[in-house]
């Protein structure tokens, strides 16, 4: 097992794209030097930062459907229901905002938190792997050390 990723018990609360990512390593860590591994994780980050600066429109928020009664006692929705809202909220410094999307704008909104939604979770995937990236890189400075000092007896 790879140093710093939690044992089988924690494996359960990973995401998938983390446990993608651990099959991975898991196949390269038998399959290849640290070094073939270093450079195919490095080309996954790759991938994902390209990805990641292709995405040209995005609003943090969630889109949600609510119905309320407007309060006027001779009104329809007095009795049964509500009308219908479509508001997007979203937190901004800590504040939680919501505003009202007019009719034409629904599917814009929606298409917009998605891509948000889509950003933040290549955002952590990069994180993991720079993370992973990192651990890589000590074992290949280790083994190349070790390499080198055999090279001398007094080493
Ligand atoms: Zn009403």
């Amino acid at each position: 097992m790879i140093k710093g990723i939690p044992a089988t018990v924690n494996l359960v609360r990973l995401s998938s794209f983390v446990l993608d990512i651990l099959t991975v390593i898991i196949y390269y860590k038998v399959k290849m030097s640290s070094l073939d591994r270093i450079k195919e994780l490095e080309k996954q980050r790759n991938r994902i930062l390209k990805q990641i600066l292709a995405f040209r429109s995005m609003l943090p928020g969630a889109y949600k459907e609510v119905y309320c009664k407007c309060g006027k006692p001779n009104c329809w929705c007095y009795k049964k229901g509500g009308h219908l809202f479509r508001r997007i909220t979203w937190s901004e410094n800590g504040r939680s905002k919501t505003k009202a999307i007019p009719e034409e704008d629904i599917s814009w909104i929606k298409e917009l938190t998605e891509n948000y939604r889509e950003f933040q979770k290549k955002r952590r995937q990069i994180k993991e792997l720079e993370r992973i990236l990192k651990e890589l890189i000590g074992e290949y400075a280790k083994a190349v050390i070790k390499k080198s000092r055999r090279q001398r007896d007094y080493l």
